[in-house]
């Protein structure tokens, strides 16, 4: 009961942001908002000892996450004005009125609040007319400096845009064209924007979103090289075609889509600028190191493939399996989107759903048992014991054994 602890503190409580705007649009949103007008890190301990839960909270940001026991979260901010000191940066914090809140937000749809407190309970709050632009299912800014102050803004509004099924009024299309012209997305901070495209590609389908960027003609603040050719696009289209074929699997391993989306769009880029972008995109170094060779390991295995294709003999089980061994589930899905050859997707897709669950069922252990002398030697032995499984060329334990000793 937020409004119960907020009317015993005298405090005005409400549901901000996109709570309130998914409660409207009747899409479910479980990350709710709340706006204290005051001390909203005091509102959250004391609720927070109410219920039995704990407080995070950010002093500098007069922000705090209350914790359920279940790890369910509710973020409290205190109303705030923040001054964005130059574009780009992180802003400056001090306290004011809901309705200062509610004005430095991005769009006016995020800008809605309902008041939780009991008098007045429900009581829906619309000082930017945001309730109108959900209905006309516009995306709109609340000033003419908007995209100046936050340049990340230009990606937000492509997001809501595609994900809500909205479209961005007219006006604010022209203050991003002028934003992006003025050079203020260059100033961007990298983990801003790798954050933003995370989110885009997070989406089932941001393939319209990633073309709304491709013509805004934002690709080339991810790297200068970036543009959208047919090739491209028809990666990022295989793309999600191998992603959904993925889902439907219910493997139970996790794929990062947005990692197979990024691959997508990158992928005519060459490995010196991939990295460049890594770099712009403030990827961390382990990370960024891990993805090129991902990369590059991935090529490699697709040309390996694509020859083998090209000489037209049968393939065995055994060499998809080595090829594709130890390989991510998001590269895998790459390569599948990458390629254009049936008989590639097929490998990789019998792969998938078959050969990366086989195993035999003999170890080092029994190489030792039988009197093998310990040494490298086992690798390969193993390894052989392996293929004759896959390719089916052995079934038990015991024809596995027997191998093992030839
Ligand atoms: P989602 O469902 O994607 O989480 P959301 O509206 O909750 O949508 P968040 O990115 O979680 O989006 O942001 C929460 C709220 O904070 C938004 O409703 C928005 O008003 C505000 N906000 C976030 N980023 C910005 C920004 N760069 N500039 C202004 N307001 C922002």
């Amino acid at each position: 009961d937020l409004g119960g602890a907020g009317d015993s503190l005298e405090l005005p409580v409400y549901a901000v942001g996109g709570f309130v705007r998914d409660l409207l649009l009747g899409n479910e949103n479980s990350d709710i908002d709340v706006s204290v007008e005051g001390d909203g890190i005091f509102f959250a301990e004391t609720f927070a000892a109410r219920y039995g839960c704990r407080v995070k909270s950010h002093i500098k940001f007069g922000t705090a996450v209350i914790v359920f026991p279940d790890g369910f979260k509710i973020d409290v901010a205190s109303t705030r004005l923040e001054y964005y000191e130059t574009p780009g940066a992180l802003p400056t914090v001090e306290r004011s009125s809901l309705k200062m809140d509610l004005y430095r937000r991005d769009f006016t749809i995020n800008t809605l609040a309902i008041r939780l407190n009991s008098a007045d309970f429900a009581l829906l709050i619309d000082y930017f007319g945001a309730y109108r632009d959900l209905q006309e299912k516009s995306i709109r800014v609340l000033h003419n400096l908007s995209f100046v102050e936050d340049p990340t803004r230009v990606f937000r509004a492509i997001r809501f845009e595609h994900r809500l099924n909205f479209a961005i009024a007219r006006h604010t299309e022209n203050l991003i064209k002028n934003a992006i012209k003025m050079g203020f997305l260059e100033k961007v901070g990298g983990r801003r924007l790798l954050n933003e495209l995370m989110q885009i590609f997070k989406h089932s389908d941001p393939i319209g979103a990633i073309q709304r960027m491709a013509g805004f003609g934002l690709l080339r603040f991810i790297h200068p090289d970036l543009v959208l050719t047919t090739e491209n696009l028809r990666v990022i289209e295989e793309a999600k075609k191998v992603i959904t074929w993925f889902d439907l699997l219910y493997l139970g391993q996790r794929v990062e889509n947005w990692v197979v989306y990024l691959l997508a769009l990158t992928s005519s880029l060459s490995d010196d600028r991939f990295w460049k972008m890594c770099t712009r995109l403030a990827v961390s170094e382990h990370y960024r190191e891990k993805l090129i060779e991902l990369r590059i390991h991935g090529e490699q295995v697709l040309e390996v493939m694509e020859r083998r294709v090209a000489q037209h003999e049968p393939v065995v089980p055994s060499e998809i399996y080595f090829w594709l061994a130890g390989l991510t589930p998001e590269l895998l899905l790459y390569i599948m989107a990458k390629s254009g050859n049936d008989d590639v997707k097929k490998f990789v897709s019998l792969y998938v759903t078959k050969l990366q669950h086989v195993a035999s069922s003999i170890t080092g252990n029994d190489l030792k048992a039988l009197g093998l002398p310990v040494g490298p030697r086992y690798r390969k032995i193993l390894d052989r014991v392996l293929a004759a499984r896959l390719n089916g060329e052995v079934l038990t334990r015991e024809e596995e054994l027997q191998l093992a000793t030839r």
